[in-house]
């Protein structure tokens, strides 16, 4: 398998920031903001979970000590513990992961082992508490690193979403039309806080995953005139677009300003309004990595996720989810080059298990998630071996209040069907 830790150690000159080649341990400390990587210029924001000194041990221990320690670990604790890993964590951490998968692919993965008493999420904040949210009172959901959270996800806070509903209601007040749609119907991306989708589940509004984000609005559509959508302004453009919404009826929240910093006509003509959030690692994708692939490449085949700027998804063959790019390369038959922009680590995997294929990150530089680096084999071990010896550590949970309305959130979000 290839391994980033190699790829960034091999060749540093190659990669986004000489820091990556450091153990994450060194910004769990009083190093403010995310941490190496594509977040690393993004404000964290005050009062985001802090990680401690992971004990000495664990940094010193070699990798192969390390996976030794997590393979013992795992073994005394059999059926007691799952392990998920995300597509976008790291190979060394992935290789201990029961499942891999996208965030709601592993929340529900987690569900399939019933006895497990212990859910470790190889993965960022957000996706913990979604697992949280969906696992039983007595199952324990536990983040190897508080540190992985998500910069995108930081972007829309609860208190400022909670503003900008005021000021919409203000504005629009809360009657339906002749329809029975009332004003604006709230949709949260699955990468935000379970108070977002508690907030949702409270105001009639729904999730959504980049897989089923056309179905999602579709939904609102038929229940409202209007959809708030947060927190990533480029999945909520790129996918009201393609469902042939104008560009002029989708302005966008900048909660910094008063109404956004739109003007009340551009909000009573608004179909999205669009939350100024955005995803640092898909932001690094361009429409000049396209055309050098393609002038490399002659019939490059180009995906990218729906997360990248709107330019991109343009200039590309496909966009879609995690799953849908993993898919489309898996089920291409004859040898093909697939230029792919999404986070590094999973295209690297991806160009291992389909050697058959040419496979290549678009961003020619190594620049992984910021919050995803934060987890290492040695948080994972530590972690375990504490579980091993009765102990839960780094444990996240969503009050029981929150919980339930999220659970109405994603509920109608699994109802949700397409009309076509
Ligand atoms: S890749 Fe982007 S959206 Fe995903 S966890 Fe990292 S910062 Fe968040």
């Amino acid at each position: 398998m290839s391994s980033i830790d190699t790829i960034i150690r091999t060749a540093p000159a190659e990669s986004c920031t000489p820091e990556l080649a450091q153990g994450p341990w060194t910004f769990d400390l009083g190093t403010p903001g995310y941490g190496p990587g594509a977040s690393m210029g993004d404000v964290i924001p005050t009062g985001s979970p802090r990680q401690g000194q992971l004990p000495g041990e664990y940094q010193r221990a070699s990798n192969d000590e390390l996976h030794e320690r997590i393979r013992a670990a795992k073994a005394t604790l059999g059926e007691r513990v799952v392990v998920l890993g995300h597509f976008y964590q790291r190979d060394e951490v992935v290789q201990h992961a029961d499942f891999l998968g996208d965030s709601f692919q592993l929340a529900n993965a987690a569900q399939t082992v019933p006895n497990a008493e212990a859910i470790v999420f190889c993965g960022v904040h957000f996706m913990a508490e979604t697992a949280d949210i969906l696992a039983r009172d007595d199952q324990a959901v536990i983040l190897p690193n508080l540190a992985a959270g998500c910069s995108m996800a930081d972007m829309a806070d609860i208190d400022s979403v909670e503003e900008c509903w005021e000021q919409l209601t203000a504005l629009y007040g809360t009657e339906p039309d002749a329809q029975g749609r009332v004003p604006v119907i709230p949709v949260t991306y699955m990468n935000s806080s379970a108070a977002l989708k508690g907030f949702c589940g409270r105001n009639g509004g729904i999730v959504c995953t980049s897989s089923n984000a056309a179905t999602v609005l579709e939904w609102a559509f038929e229940r409202g005139q209007r959809v708030l959508f947060f927190p990533d302004q480029h999945l909520g453009r790129n996918t009201a677009k393609a469902m042939g919404v104008p560009l002029e009826r989708m302005p966008m929240w900048n909660p910094n300003k008063p109404l956004g910093g739109s003007t009340p006509d551009d909000l009573a003509d608004a179909r999205v309004i669009l939350w100024h959030g955005f995803c640092s690692v898909h932001k690094r994708f361009s429409v000049d990595q396209i055309a050098r692939a393609r002038a490399e490449f002659p019939g490059v085949r180009v995906i990218v996720h729906p997360e990248c700027p709107m330019p991109v998804v343009d200039a590309a063959d496909e966009a879609g989810s995690t799953d849908y790019i993993r898919k489309a390369v898996a089920a291409a038959t004859e040898p093909t080059t697939f230029a792919i922009g999404t986070e590094v680590n999973m295209v690297n995997r991806l160009a291992a298990e389909f050697p058959q294929h040419t496979i290549f990150c678009l961003d020619p530089v190594v620049c992984p998630c910021s919050t995803m680096y934060r987890i290492h084999p040695g948080y994972l071990a530590w972690v375990l071996e504490r579980l091993v010896a009765g102990e839960v550590i780094n444990r996240i949970t969503v009050s029981p209040e929150v919980a339930a309305d999220a659970r109405i959130a994603l509920e109608r979000m699994l109802a949700a069907r397409p009309t076509v």
